[in-house]
């Protein structure tokens, strides 16, 4: 089966077999050292310093973002939240939730953010951080981290970003913007398998947070980490798999080749519905890499057009919301290739056209 969802994605045969590595106990020199290696090949993915820590948690790639939420904000925080699609907003129930003070910019799903608007927010000097998502997965938006970050460099705002969807196939300049901390999951563009998520964070903003949780304090994950240790069972299965991952992530260019590859098979897709006269919702220009959203076929629902590719071995997604009754998308992350998505265009046309 050729997964086309955006995540979990279809595994390399290598990753596939890592997950079947030998049992391991987490109290284990064995299990220190996968850690370890982990956390430095995840800030190798950006080329980051020692200033900054990856933390590891086993959970899907919300329970990164909540963890990042619920444990960065001090107690006198207040976040500014942009809210353009689904997983924008999860960020706002997250901070509802723990009881942190937040306002958000509330944009209809897929609008692009507006720059002057957020700097007259942030002008009003009043929020602790901008929590934002960078690839909006609902419509497959790519909000314009480095536009935005300059905004936030401007206002001296730091940002909590969910990159979940983007981190290891887009540019994120950690560097140069104003970030503190981006949560990401195994099981997207690093091609792991799900149950292993991270935060890459500053280490200096560990000591101004605040522990809401028991479980997703990434404090004290950092704290044990750091110290070759682990505070609860972790899911060592998809550690050794986005072990792995990562350095097959690294063999073949990094996020660069990543995005290079993702770039042209969602080219290759889009012009080859276009033939069949199906549209993309959003132009190229403000699309990710990773996924694409597209206009059902006339007369066509979602149910019929995902039941008949699924009988020839793909897994298409469908839209979230209000958007579920028009939309489909295709990621192309994963161990796929070119001949698959001629293959899968084959599939569509003969539907469009019977
Ligand atoms: C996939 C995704 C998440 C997390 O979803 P999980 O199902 O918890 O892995 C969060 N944010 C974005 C932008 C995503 O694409």
């Amino acid at each position: 089966m050729i997964l086309l969802n955006p995540g979990p994605v279809t595994l390399t045969p290598g990753v596939r077999d890592a997950l079947a590595a030998e049992d391991l106990c987490h109290r284990e020199p064995e299990f220190a050292d996968l850690q370890a290696a982990i956390r430095s090949r995840l800030r190798a993915v950006y080329e980051l310093d020692e200033g900054w820590a990856a933390v590891l948690l086993s959970g899907s790639g919300t329970a990164a973002v909540e963890a990042m939420i619920s444990s960065l904000p001090g107690d006198d925080a207040r976040l500014l939240i942009v809210e353009n699609g689904v997983y924008g907003e999860r960020m706002t129930k997250m901070a509802a939730i723990h009881g942190i003070a937040h306002e958000t910019i509330t944009l209809e799903w897929g609008a692009g953010i507006d720059t002057d608007v957020l700097a007259e927010r942030l002008a009003e000097r009043q929020f602790s951080h901008l929590a934002l998502v960078h690839h909006e997965t609902t419509t497959g938006r790519l909000n314009d981290l480095e536009a935005i970050g300059a905004v936030c460099a401007e206002y001296e705002t730091p940002m909590l970003v969910d990159a979940v969807s983007s981190f290891g196939a887009e540019a994120i300049d950690f560097t140069s913007l104003p970030i503190v901390a981006v949560a990401a999951t195994a099981n997207k563009c690093l091609h792991g398998a799900p149950g292993a998520a991270f935060v890459i964070v500053q280490r200096s903003a560990l000591a101004g947070g605040r522990s809401r949780c028991l479980y997703l304090d990434l404090a004290t994950y950092c704290k044990k980490q750091d110290a070759r240790s682990t505070p609860f069972t972790p899911a060592i299965p998809a550690f050794h798999a986005l072990a792995q991952a990562l350095a097959e992530h690294a063999e073949e260019g990094g996020w660069q080749a990543r995005r290079t590859r993702y770039r042209r098979l969602a080219r290759q897709v889009a012009d080859g519905l276009a033939e069949h006269g199906i549209e993309a919702v959003m132009d190229a220009d403000h699309s990710s890499c990773v996924l694409r959203a597209y206009r059902l076929p006339e007369g066509m629902s979602y149910d019929t057009l995902h039941d008949h590719l699924k009988a020839d071995g793909f897994v298409i997604y469908a839209g979230q919301g209000g958007l579920a009754a028009s939309i489909f998308r295709i990621s192309t992350m994963g161990a796929i290739d070119t001949v698959d998505m001629d293959r899968l265009i084959a599939a569509i046309a003969h539907l469009v056209h019977n």
